[in-house]
């Protein structure tokens, strides 16, 4: 009963968060809406692919410290921010890092391959800019496209694979790329600011999978530690999670949970040409509750208990089942001898691409 019922409380709040970060459905006023959008441009804008997440750890510790009662890390660069000292330890997970590229090779003529990093359509990569973090700071770059008015008829329609692509940061040579202080091992990241979309309260960014997630965890944080709570609430802020749910796994070995939530960017079905086989999530419809994906199957009693606290609440709550989709919930499911967990998100149109929208 006592799991249960500071379960309930930390619940409420997430999904009600879940709700605020996506557009403030909920109560605008109360949830404080200019910190919140504040907060979400800070983190959409921070590059940080797989395993060079230190921009966004910095904004993440910022963000945490005050509120909680310990910080510490994982070997991984993991964030691992708890509040509460007795009751319960459950895990409230995002994950920092996006996709990316790491450059792989300068060529005589300047021009730089990339290894991407994450899961990317080979459709994704062309014709965009890009920062690439390299030793001298931050390094404008695109990916140049072949030209429409030498492409054979044939090829114009084609998807050129991301092995032919290639980033051009305007240098003549392999010396001028040199002294703008990058090289093989930079990491490359999208470069797509941040925007309010046309007075409305609908958000364009990169990266919402995951830095949504982490707005949520630290207004789940800043609100839990005002009211008080039964819990050892256990904030990770994950790294490597596009690269295989690793940062999940290494933190979930420090954390011991006993619970674990994943709040995640979901994937909207509210699109031209969507199934509804494939996801059914819309924007702005409240948070999702994933059922099923790949990684990870959810505790059933602590969806029952999702289901009845959004009931409870009158939290509007959308269920779904997406088969090509992971998280960090499978490796803490994993973890510590078996824990109950579950993955709610709040959905994303465009995941893995440069620009996504969320409400
Ligand atoms: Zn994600």
């Amino acid at each position: 009963m006592y799991t249960r019922n500071c379960s309930r409380k930390s619940l409420v709040t997430l999904c009600a968060l879940s709700v605020c970060a996506a557009g403030l459905a909920v109560a605008p006023a109360a949830l404080g809406r200019d910190r919140v959008e504040t907060l979400l441009q800070s983190l959409a804008d921070a590059p940080g692919p797989s395993g060079y997440e230190e921009e966004v750890r910095a904004i993440m510790v910022r963000e945490l410290k005050p509120f909680a009662t310990q910080i510490s890390y994982d070997g991984l660069g993991s964030v691992i921010a708890q509040h509460g000292a007795k009751g319960p330890r459950i895990m409230l997970d995002a994950h920092m890092d996006e996709l990316g590229g790491i450059v792989r090779r300068i060529t005589p003529d300047g021009f730089l391959s990339m290894q991407m990093v994450g899961g990317w359509l080979d459709q994704a990569l062309l014709g965009q800019r890009w920062v690439i973090l390299g030793s001298k700071g931050t390094v404008h770059a695109v990916t140049g496209i072949r030209d429409i008015h030498v492409l054979p008829p044939e090829d114009r329609s084609k998807v050129f694979p991301r092995n032919d692509i290639f980033l051009d940061v305007g240098a003549k040579n392999a010396a001028e790329v040199v002294a703008l202080g990058i090289g093989p091992g930079d990491a490359v990241a999208p470069d797509s600011p941040f925007a309010v979309l046309n007075g409305t309260q609908r958000y364009l960014g990169k990266a919402w999978d995951d830095r949504v997630g982490c707005a949520v965890v630290v207004e789940v944080m800043r609100r839990l530690a005002a009211e008080g709570h039964p819990n050892i609430l256990i904030v990770a802020a994950t790294t490597q999670e596009e690269t295989g749910i690793r940062g999940a796994h290494t933190a979930a070995d420090v954390v011991h949970p006993d619970i674990g939530i994943a709040i995640e960017g979901g994937v909207a079905g509210d699109v031209p040409g969507a199934h509804p086989e494939e996801t059914q999530a819309r924007l702005g419809a409240g948070p999702g509750v994933f059922l099923y994906d790949f990684s990870e199957q959810p505790n059933r009693r602590l969806i029952s208990l999702i289901k009845e606290t959004g009931q409870a609440e009158k939290i509007p709550l959308q269920f779904d089942l997406v088969s090509g989709y992971g998280d960090d919930s499978a490796a803490i499911q994993a973890s510590n001898g078996g824990v109950p967990v579950v993955n709610i998100v709040v959905p994303v149109r465009y995941t893995h691409a440069h620009n996504g929208v969320i409400w």
